[in-house]
């Protein structure tokens, strides 16, 4: 058995579509897009997946800009969270091309300094 849901933005059944027209003869409208939920859930299981609600990123975007400050508090966040990290420079040949008409393209080696971010266990 499936299971269906409405596009979850409120304005879904404005957007001008031929997708979205139902009805016959002079009683046409634009109705909002039933979305079949699970229809990108390619593992199988029930992963809760964001496009179960919204048909699409424009019917997101319409929600999340319409409804922004519910959404932000539904997770308040006063002040930035941090990860321990270390952090090791690391030095490494790298190389760049030249090209001159006497010679064409060559290769030139350089030593690159690359940073690396290690993540630090703090059970
Ligand atoms: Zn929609």
């Amino acid at each position: 058995m499936s299971n269906y849901n409405w596009c979850h933005n409120p304005s879904c059944h404005t957007i001008e579509t031929q997708s979205r027209v139902r009805g016959t003869g002079d009683n046409k409208v634009l109705r909002t897009v039933k979305i079949k939920q699970g229809r990108y859930n390619w593992n199988d299981d029930n992963t809760p997946n964001i496009w179960d609600y919204f048909c699409n990123q424009n019917c997101l975007h319409q929600f999340l800009g319409k409804f922004a400050q519910e959404v932000a508090n539904l997770n308040p966040t006063p002040k930035p969270k941090e990860t321990p990290i270390k952090v090791k420079k690391v030095k490494e040949e790298r190389y760049r091309y030249r090209y001159d008409s006497v010679n064409g393209q060559e290769r030139v080696p350089y030593m690159s300094t690359r940073t690396e971010i290690k993540s630090v266990d703090n059970d």
